[in-house]
């Protein structure tokens, strides 16, 4: 058995449980955070039905090639087409006229609906028909961020697999271990992933990932003196750009929950076991803690959720990140 997924051993075994025992449902729903590792799973879930190997998936079949290179006929990705962007109903009737078909290769036709999240409420609808009623031979993966963000009927109709994030340590042994990154990048980058491998992997290869980080941090750090004219001119330049302002809110929670856990002196002193997530701006981080106390920072990191929150609700952009760079920052 090769499902090449590292971490996420109790859903690997599930999953595989149920194949094996033929009990596989014919909706899942991943969820857990951008980059932990959902479409990874989701993709060895497709090679597992679609293998036509003996020990499936045994990741050298024809049917295991086409799945790897996302050629297989029998397996259709569908996802918003930009990020963020929204998943159209069309792409949803599209996808429900190859799941009519039956399939090409093998026993299964597989559909993985990736940041579902995002689907149109008439998407969400349309598929709303697969769930109740699919194929014989249909497995429909979702992939999704909570299921919060979704219509209660479509996940009542999955079996919800919830990914968490692995243990930093984790991430960074398979970074040194099976991409080849030196020690010290390797826990730099584990750290900044909270545990998120895909993400991690994709800033050791994106350099520009890291530069966009180090900018918002020298951003932020500039703001924090400035006067208001200048914070609500940087609100409106951030607003224009909806995926940076959630990638701005995201890092500066984590910026300042790095500032509490010095502040409270919750952070163990040994660098290789630091639950700090900014490795590199130590320093810095110890000045703010010193400046700052607990209750203060702790206000700050419940007005950036708070205002992430809202954002998620659709809230106007420039007003939430007015209220949060004028007032509560
Ligand atoms: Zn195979």
């Amino acid at each position: 058995m090769n499902w090449d997924v590292i971490g996420h051993e109790w859903a690997v075994h599930l999953l595989r449980h149920a194949l094996e025992a033929g009990e596989l449902s014919h909706a899942y729903l991943f969820t857990g955070p951008p980059g932990v590792g959902k479409g990874t799973l989701a993709r060895a879930l497709a090679s597992a039905l679609l293998c036509q190997g003996a020990a499936r998936p045994c990741g050298a079949c024809r049917a295991c090639r086409l799945v790897a290179g996302g050629n297989h006929p029998d397996l259709f990705w569908v996802q918003p087409e930009s990020d963020p962007g929204t998943l159209k109903v069309e792409q949803i009737r599209e996808l429900q006229r190859h799941l009519s078909r039956t399939p090409a290769m093998g026993s299964h036709r597989v559909a993985i609906l990736d940041r579902f999240d995002q689907a149109t409420p008439s998407a969400a609808n349309a598929l709303l028909k697969t769930l109740e009623e699919p194929p014989e031979f249909v497995v429909l993966i979702l992939l999704a961020p909570d299921t919060d963000s979704l219509l209660p009927t479509i996940v009542s109709r999955c079996q919800v697999i919830p990914l968490r994030p692995l243990p930093v340590a984790r991430v960074a042994d398979a970074l040194r271990e099976r991409w080849g990154l030196e020690a010290e990048r390797a826990r730099l980058l584990a750290h900044l992933s909270g545990g998120r491998l895909g993400w991690a992997v994709r800033a050791a290869t994106d350099a520009d990932l890291l530069r966009r980080r180090q900018q918002r941090i020298e951003e932020m750090g500039a703001l924090l003196g400035a006067p208001l004219t200048d914070r609500f001119r940087y609100a409106a330049e951030l607003a224009g750009n909806p995926e940076a302002v959630q990638e701005a809110l995201d890092l500066w929670a984590g910026w300042w929950r790095d500032v509490l856990l010095l502040a409270t002196g919750a952070e163990s002193a040994a660098p290789e076991e630091s639950r700090l997530t900014n490795l590199d701006y130590r320093p810095r981080l110890e000045q703010l803690a010193a400046q700052y106390t607990p209750a203060q920072v702790l206000a700050r990191i419940q007005a950036i959720r708070a205002a992430s929150e809202r954002l998620r609700r659709n809230a106007n952009p420039q007003l939430t990140l007015e209220v949060l760079l004028g007032f509560d920052l």
